[in-house]
């Protein structure tokens, strides 16, 4: 393993471990930990700023190459995991909002864990260029893969309890006075912000 990609991994884990789970600072080997001190990314036990920033872009690159890998690509679990771990290392810029604009901006991984917002997302741009977008870019008539959903707590369970699941597939019906949407054999009524909740690809 190249020793940027022994420094990365390492901070990904601190990131993960101290930040999103609140738990332990990981152990970690003394020369790891000595070039994470020297690099700035760390003091003592708590990441600095710097290694704050620069975690949050790995695991933000680690997360999109497993949306891309799952959604579009259809890898096996199995190869998600592998490659995305390769792929966190080399990503470019340009090809990281590449990426993230084609797959519509995800918020969540596959594995439903959160992926911190890039440039690009903050910018909004427009959907139209997406390969993955908000069930409300899609016109009556059209079909589209379910390949995940969004929102708050009630918006989520909500959509669960409808049978709205990523891997599915869904056509709409009608776009006024209500969403009108197929759903396998059943058409279901639901309103603009749930199915702004619902991303999908055109299929
Ligand atoms: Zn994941
Ligand atoms: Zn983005």
């Amino acid at each position: 393993m190249r020793n940027d990609e022994r420094i990365e991994n390492a901070l990904k884990e601190i990131y993960v471990r101290t930040v999103e789970r609140n738990e332990e600072f990981p152990e970690l080997d003394g020369e790891t930990l000595s070039e994470l001190q020297k690099k700035e990314y760390i003091d003592g036990k708590t990441l600095t700023e710097k290694g704050h920033e620069r975690a949050k872009k790995i695991i933000r690159l680690h997360r999109l190459a497993e949306r891309l890998l799952h959604d579009v690509l259809r890898a096996s679990d199995r190869e998600v995991e592998s490659s995305a771990c390769r792929f966190e290392h080399v990503i470019s810029e340009e090809v990281e909002e590449a990426i993230c604009t084609l797959l519509g901006h995800p918020s969540i991984c596959p594995h439903g864990r959160e992926i911190p917002r890039g440039e690009c997302c903050l910018r909004g741009e427009e959907e139209v260029k997406s390969l993955v977008v908000r069930l409300t870019s899609l016109s009556p008539g059209e079909h589209g893969e379910i390949k995940y959903i969004s929102g708050d707590e009630s918006t989520i369970k909500k959509l669960i309890s409808l049978g709205i699941l990523p891997g599915k597939r869904i056509r709409v019906m009608r776009v006024y006075p209500a969403y009108l949407i197929q759903l396998g054999n059943s058409q279901i009524a639901i309103d603009e912000k749930i199915a702004e909740s619902i991303h999908v690809m055109r299929v």
